[in-house]
């Protein structure tokens, strides 16, 4: 079984082809672009030489096959995946407005990704792995909550380290169900990779310094406050640096977050420091900003050597 293990949604991205175009006017669109932040951080895992597995469910449609195609090309193992004959694979559409913000309308709900039930999830799965990484998109039904317990609960018990990237809107926090899953999932990981509001509203507290110290008060040795063009910090109990980040103009910022992920998790699971998966990450995180499209900005070892090689100025982190 894989030593990177993640469960979520496979989607595929369509995009307005303007900033500033709304969904309810007749446009241009782009796509289908692979998409869905467990599929971007598992693929981003296993071109990074890592071995890396997902647990999902798409339509028996060429949606589903483009994604799981490029995905099985990137090295990922997708036993796991599961062919939906009643439902189609999830699409996202995603515009850009004139001041950067992004507005999506997700079909992940009424589709094959939703799906996925606690009976799909193994004990043997979880053999042999290393890192299970969750993410609070997924979180998206009452039968994923049910899913994420499970799996949770299974990957403890065979001491599989947890990398937990809320990746939450804000009102997700005012479910009680929801709620009580994102505070479960905090509480059980080792690592937590949450962007700045993100973790002031999951620990309620407003400073920063504060409300890491809650969260390493809990079981997690390891927080990355991910801070977009700003870089970001990281914590571990007893010091804290910043990620100095690189300079470069930001195409697409879809799926920045879950390559900074996905290349930290591989390469502290190929036995690297802390210090050294981070600037990989760094480098990651920049590289996938530069492309366009959710996934297109994955990258295999060697090109994320070659781009800080061509950085060099601000890989200080
Ligand atoms: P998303 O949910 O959109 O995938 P996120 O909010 O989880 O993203 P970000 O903070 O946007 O994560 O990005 C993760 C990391 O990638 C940052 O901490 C930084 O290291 C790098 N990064 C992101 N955007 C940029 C940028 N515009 N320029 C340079 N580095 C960036």
């Amino acid at each position: 079984m894989a030593e990177i293990i993640t469960i979520g949604e496979i989607l595929v991205e369509i995009m307005t082809k303007s900033v500033g175009q709304t969904f309810e006017e007749i446009g241009e669109y782009t796509g289908p672009y692979a998409s869905g932040a467990p599929a971007i951080f598992i693929d981003q895992t296993a071109k990074t030489g890592s071995s890396s597995a997902i647990v999902a469910k798409v339509g028996n449609d060429g949606f589903g096959k483009l994604n799981v195609e490029r995905l099985k090309r990137d090295g990922v193992d997708v036993q796991f995946v599961g062919i939906e004959q009643e439902r189609t694979t999830g699409i996202a559409f995603v515009t850009y407005k004139e001041n950067g913000d992004r507005d999506f309308i997700f079909t992940t709900k009424g589709s094959a990704a939703a799906e996925l039930t606690p009976m799909d999830i193994k004990e043997e799965m979880f053999k042999d792995s290393k890192y299970f990484h969750i993410m609070g998109c997924s979180f998206f039904n009452d039968e994923m909550i049910e899913v994420f317990r499970r799996a949770i609960s299974l990957a403890k018990a065979q001491n599989v380290l947890i990398s937990f990237d809320p990746n939450i809107r804000k009102e997700i926090m005012e479910d009680e169900k929801l709620k009580a899953l994102i505070l479960f999932a905090l509480e059980s990981c080792d690592i937590f990779l949450p962007g700045e509001n993100e973790l002031k509203w999951i620990t309620g507290i407003e400073d920063e310094e504060e409300a890491v110290r809650s969260v390493l008060s809990q079981h997690a040795s390891c927080v990355i406050v991910k801070k977009g063009s700003r870089g970001g910090r990281v914590y571990e109990r007893e010091h804290h640096f910043d990620i100095e980040p690189y300079q470069v103009e930001e195409v697409d910022p879809t799926g920045a977050g879950d390559c900074f992920a996905g290349t930290f998790i591989s390469l502290l699971n190929q036995g690297k420091s802390i210090e050294e998966a981070v600037k990989y990450a760094n480098a990651s995180g920049a590289y996938a900003v530069m492309k366009n499209g959710p996934m297109e900005g994955t990258a295999t070892l060697e090109e994320l050597k070659q781009f800080m090689k061509l950085n060099e100025i601000s890989a200080g982190a």
